[in-house]
């Protein structure tokens, strides 16, 4: 055992190579400013190798950098995975090495959390749970870490709420959110591009990403970006798609531009190029559809199509479509434009810029890989699971929603062995209005299965400012991910004692009973969903969600919370993130009374009735709903902003 802190007495140095990368810089400092914080004593910092400065030596950094302590250890306890770390203790020594800095950094966290206690549960100052403690011993350890999946990646799908209106500053969230990322050790931070400007990032989120070693893509619904026709509109309509004879914007469609012209594709590469040389710190860049539908009906687009058929229907899952049996449509012509395409803009941006890698989403009715076309081995897919059900894991042969995407992802498996990754909503969608996702059973058997199919990993659909909703979901991948086989049930156990101590029985019975319920409805142990095609399936709809609330149980357990929080004993953390839960638990019961209103007025004017006999009942249940809302100030709870336009979208139904 080696003794770091003895009575709030510093009893150890912490020492970074000499070439200290910024990262290794920032892993050792964060070393020493948490031990500060748990123990109150200062560790002092060194570069370069020093002996006997201090009973015990903690080394901070990356193995590649330090030969000298690297070659004390034995190379067949060294992880071999490039994203490998490792915590060792020596009888006046502790490692805490990375193969990369990036892994020194997760080394330190690792010893903060799992060895000191350290909960890394929310966002910013009041994120961390940090035990308070006089002495801090290190059980001998030889320990080594390697992740199942390298790919660990969220979205930040454009600022979040709290940034000014109008303003072009970066949200301090997104750092909070990079802060939560690292020690979560996420790979990457998936930037909207057409939202955000690369200009602000450099400025405002550029160093905070960079110093924790997490990559910054340039990515999601872009295609439009890189031909924008503000800019190239008026001299070259051509350059866009035709539809019903017409060129239109480089919005209107998902394929917005048209990918038989050959100028296109220069322009897009040389733009894509330049934009590179001008922001070298971007990681990856996307070349990703618009959302929405169509594509160029122009005569020399049409020429390069092969297949008649156009379409051949699906049974994806769309919970508004209006058809009786759910579908979407894949075409085998737009996934091979879409891939055609691709493979030409790559092979234009590696002949200037060798190691650029280009991410592609394969989404909608561009699921499934091209027919004709292998991808360039420069194109990382993404490939979407939009609308999959979450009561069932992916590969549950009891879903009948899941079952295309299991189709769909063993497809990608033979197409691009060992390089798909997903894209995945673990927030829900928009639509479901920041309502409790508890899918921690189906993200287990998920991973564990993901394992066998060449997956590379996922980047996660996500905001900041639903952090108190779905952070507990974003943990669980973060862990999955790194090692599907983890034991989710004490990952959740440890996090809900960190985040609540002695409220933790509360909390956790809050968490457990919405689990719980997911599986019975998954079971057909509990009411059917909204679909009376699919009732044990469960999609992120709202009309979904009374459902999954047991209103008495829930009432019966927010008693418990208010109880909880007369408690002695909670930390200030912990009464903050109780109170957080309170918050959120009466918006989930305004929420299931607002659309447990909706939909039975919705099942009743289906079974006959007139809209306006139900239309003053729901929209009061949304009055009420918004009222609350209204009044949450937190920013990180429940994106009120997102759910406040929702209701009013409902509501405008209603009063038509
Ligand atoms: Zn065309
Ligand atoms: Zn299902």
């Amino acid at each position: 055992m080696l003794t770091l802190v003895e009575e709030g007495q510093g009893n150890a140095a912490i020492i970074m190579p000499a070439e200290a990368t910024e990262v290794e810089r920032f892993a050792a400092q964060e070393l020493a400013r948490c031990v500060h914080l748990i123990s109150g004593a200062n560790l002092p910092v060194y570069l370069g190798m020093r002996e006997s400065i201090a009973p015990v030596s903690v080394y901070v950094g990356a193995l590649d950098h330090w030969p000298e302590v690297a070659e004390r250890l034995e190379s067949e306890a060294v992880p071999h995975h490039p994203q490998g770390f490792l915590l060792r203790t020596a009888p006046d020594a502790l490692y805490l090495l990375g193969c990369t800095p990036e892994g020194a950094l997760w080394a330190v966290y690792a010893l903060l959390s799992e060895v000191f206690g350290v909960g890394f549960i929310g966002l910013g100052a009041q994120g961390d749970e940090m035990p308070i403690r006089t002495t801090l011993n290190v059980p001998a350890l030889d320990r080594s870490e390697e992740p199942v999946f390298p790919y660990r990646s969220f979205l930040t799908s454009g600022n979040e709420s709290d940034a000014p209106p109008g303003s072009n500053v970066i949200s301090p969230l997104q750092s909070d959110r990079v802060d939560w990322m690292a020690k979560h050790r996420a790979t990457s931070f998936l930037l909207h591009s057409g939202r955000l400007r690369a200009d602000d990032v450099a400025r405002h989120l550029l160093g905070d990403a960079a110093r924790r070693g997490i990559a910054l893509e340039w990515s999601h619904h872009n295609m439009g970006t890189w031909l924008p026709s503000k800019v190239y509109g008026r001299k070259h309509p051509e350059y866009y798609a035709v539809r019903n004879a017409l060129r239109v914007d480089d919005t209107a469609t998902q394929l917005c531009l048209c990918t038989s012209n050959p100028s296109v594709v220069e322009e897009v590469a040389a733009n894509i190029v330049r934009f590179w040389e001008e922001h070298p710190w971007v990681s990856i860049v996307g070349l990703w559809p618009n959302d929405g539908y169509g594509m160029c009906e122009c005569d020399s687009c049409a020429a390069m199509d092969r297949y008649d058929d156009e379409t051949s229907r699906e049974c994806a899952y769309f919970p508004d479509s209006a058809d009786p049996v759910p579908v979407t449509e894949f075409d085998k012509n737009k996934t091979n434009r879409y891939v055609r395409f691709l493979n030409e803009v790559t092979d234009r941006v590696v002949a200037e810029r060798p190691d650029a890698r280009i991410s592609a989403l394969f989404y909608v009715d561009l699921l499934r890989p091209a027919p004709d076309h292998e991808l360039h081995p420069s194109i990382d897919p993404m490939v979407a699971l939009y609308w999959r059900c979450s009561a069932h894991a992916l590969y549950d042969p009891a879903c009948p929603t899941n079952r295309y995407f299991a189709e769909v992802v063993d497809e990608w498996s033979a197409y691009a062995p060992g390089r798909v990754a997903f894209y995945e909503y673990y927030m829900g969608m928009g639509e479901y209005s920041a309502l409790p996702f508890p899918i921690l059973k189906t993200l287990e058997a998920d991973w564990r299965a993901f394992a066998s199919k060449g997956v590379v990993g996922a980047c996660i659909q996500s905001a900041a400012s639903h952090h108190v909703a779905y952070g507990l979901n974003y943990a669980a991948f973060a862990a999955l991910s790194w090692n599907p086989d983890a034991n989710l049930d004490e990952f959740v156990e440890r996090w809900l004692e960190s985040a609540y101590g002695p409220a933790a029985g509360a909390a956790g019975r809050w968490w457990r009973a919405l689990e719980s319920r997911m599986q019975a409805i998954a079971r057909g142990d509990a009411p059917p969903t909204s679909d009376a095609r699919r009732p044990r399936c469960y999609t992120p709809t709202r009309l979904n969600f009374p459902s999954l609330w047991d209103q008495d149980r829930m009432a019966e357990i927010g008693v418990a919370l208010d109880q909880a929080a007369e408690s002695s004993g909670l930390s200030h953390g912990q009464r903050y993130r109780l109170n957080q839960l309170r918050t959120y638990h009466t918006f989930c019961v305004a929420s299931a009374e607002a659309y447990g209103r909706e939909r039975k007025a919705k099942e009743a004017i289906a079974a006959g009735e007139k809209q306006e006999d139900y239309a003053a009942g729901v929209v009061e249940g949304l009055n009420r709903l918004e009222a609350f809302v209204r009044q949450v100030g937190d920013p990180t709870i429940l994106s009120a902003q997102g759910v406040l336009n929702r209701i009013e979208r409902i509501r405008s139904q209603w009063t038509r």
